[in-house]
């Protein structure tokens, strides 16, 4: 079932946590919430959920307006980042719960509850657990019994805020894997929340990045990653070098440094425009080829990891931050307080109205 958040305005005494917010949720496919902590994700969750009502706009479900209809009939299921499972009932009770509670003339049959229950449990991959209590569980396990107990009662719409917010990045990494199959196996419309970045990209087919009750940008985890609409975009969406630079005649002037721009970006000459560069998008050299680098010195190198990561000082004491393969700096030799020179291998310049 496809969603349309039409300009929701959400106001909390003086403060607009959505700012006439327009979203399209197409059916069946896993939708991520992205954005910085108090960004409005769990208000607009909330007011798609119908837990929470708007000060202005409608979501419809299926073309359907849903002004009016209470949460309680409009089929989602929910999973929280605290999700309190019945402490008192074992995990098969906790799922078999949203059944239970159905009214006589739609509960299912005891055989077929229990049936349910454990297509659901084994959907979750815990169906040797359904006999131990919530205490007895991992917390990654307490979650997968929370969806498990979502997904009972059939919801049209999965919603889930920060399920993961809680784990360790180990048991985060797994589920959202896990998640991604699960969701690729049911098909059910599910809006996700998260503040992680990478969560985001590695988990949805479209993501939603949301700054100060609004949206910034919608697209596939690609299209946000690589084509950035905005500056926001391009810093949330991983570490970034920034350069002020002067722009005139399609190259950019950073201190001594003189950069050629990529063809299509920047049409005007301004004093005020950003340079944003990966870390991973720098390369280092020994000599300069009179352009398209940038003198800096080394400052601190760090090589535990899979790439090596070396922070610089240019010569107008801006911190730079560059990633290369520990190859590549075996070759290159690299000292620390050495002068070298720093080369973008691709670099995204926006201006203030954030042209690209
Ligand atoms: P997120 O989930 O992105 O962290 P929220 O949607 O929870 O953000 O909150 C957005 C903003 O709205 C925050 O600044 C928060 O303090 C405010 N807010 C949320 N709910 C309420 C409320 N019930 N009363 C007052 N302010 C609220
Ligand atoms: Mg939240």
């Amino acid at each position: 079932m496809s969603i349309e958040v039409q300009n929701i305005t959400k106001i909390f005494g003086d403060f607009t946590a959505l700012k006439d917010v327009s979203l399209h949720i197409p059916a069946g496919e896993l939708t991520a919430l992205l954005g910085p902590s108090g960004s409005g994700k769990t208000t607009l969750l909330r007011i798609i959920s119908g837990l929470e009502v708007p000060d202005a706009g409608t979501v419809f479900f299926h073309g359907e307006d849903m002004n009016g209809t209470h949460a309680r009939d409009r089929k989602v299921g929910f999973v929280f980042q605290h999700y309190a499972l019945f402490r008192h009932m074992s995990v098969y009770d906790n799922v078999a719960f949203g059944l239970e509670v159905l009214p006589r003339k739609v509960k299912p049959r005891k055989k077929e509850i229990r049936e349910k229950v454990h297509q659901l449990l084994s959907l979750v991959q815990l169906d040797r657990l359904g006999g131990r209590f919530p205490s007895q569980l991992s917390g990654g396990q307490r979650q997968r019994v929370a969806l498990a107990r979502a997904l009972a009662v059939e919801p049209k719409v999965l919603l889930l805020d920060e399920p993961f917010g809680s784990l360790d990045a180990r048991v985060r990494r797994e589920l959202r894997h896990w998640l991604r199959k699960l969701h690729d196996e049911i098909h059910v419309t599910s809006v996700f929340v998260t503040h992680d970045q990478e969560e985001a990209l590695e988990v949805a087919d479209r993501v939603v990045v949301m700054n100060e009750g609004r949206i910034e940008q919608v697209g596939t985890p690609d299209d946000v990653y690589h084509h950035p609409a905005t500056p926001f975009v391009y810093n949330f969406l991983g570490n970034v070098n920034l350069f002020h630079a002067r722009v005139e005649g399609g190259k950019a002037y950073f201190g001594d440094a003189v950069f050629d721009l990529p063809q299509g970006q920047m049409q005007h000459d301004t004093s005020s425009a950003m340079i944003y560069v990966r870390p991973h998008l720098l390369d280092i050299t020994r000599e300069s080829s009179g352009k398209n680098d940038l003198k800096a010195r080394i400052i601190y190198i760090n090589m535990a990891g899979p790439v090596v990561k070396i922070e610089l000082l240019s010569a107008r004491r801006d911190s730079i931050q560059v990633e290369i393969s520990q190859e590549h700096f075996e070759r290159l030799r690299l000292k620390k307080h050495e002068e070298v020179y720093v080369r973008p291998k691709e670099l995204k310049v926006f201006t203030q109205d954030y042209s690209i």
